[in-house]
């Protein structure tokens, strides 16, 4: 019997009792519904932030309700709003102590590009520092923007290559 018979084979015959996988597509599952998540927040998207978070929207339903001020227990980073050239060095060094694999969202006008404020004061964008994800546009953002913007970032997750295996710090 060759592979893909002998699978429907044992398929048809525990229907409903087993399913098949690969181990990248369960680790992808895995991560992507056990965010930690740490909130660089700044200014005034940081409401909506707070909206998405709790009451109504509480983006706890999706997996990431899991909020550390700790970067060292954190593999998301939320940037939320303005981020000037004397807070840049900051967000890098929160960045650079996230486990791996990390990902960055970058929330409101400010962050994706600066916004408003098209001076030399405030970073044009935070993926002049950092690397970003997902980009949520708006000034401010509406909860639901948030939580789209979560949904694909956990896309994003789910389908990329996972690097699973244990590696020996250089
Ligand atoms: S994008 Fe708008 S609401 Fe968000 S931090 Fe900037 S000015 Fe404030």
């Amino acid at each position: 019997m060759g592979r893909i018979k002998q699978r429907r084979h044992y398929e048809e015959r525990y229907r409903g009792n087993f399913f098949t996988t690969n181990l990248n597509a369960l680790i992808g599952w895995g991560r992507r519904y056990s965010l930690f998540h740490y909130p660089f927040i700044t200014a005034c998207c940081g409401m909506e932030y707070m909206s998405a978070a709790c009451g109504h929207w509480d983006f706890d339903r999706f997996g990431v309700g899991m909020t550390t001020f700790s970067p060292r227990q954190a593999d998301m980073l939320f940037v939320v709003g303005t981020i000037t050239q004397k807070e840049a060095p900051v967000l890098k060094t929160v960045y650079d102590q996230l486990v791996e694999p990390k990902w960055v969202i970058a929330c409101g006008a400010c962050a994706v590009s600066g916004g408003i404020y098209d001076n030399y004061a405030v970073v044009q964008g935070i993926d002049k520092i950092i690397p970003v994800d997902v980009y949520i546009p708006g000034c401010p953002p509406r909860p639901e923007t948030i939580l789209d913007a979560i949904d694909k970032l956990q896309d994003k997750i789910q389908h990329q290559k996972q690097d699973w295996r244990w590696k020996p710090k250089s």
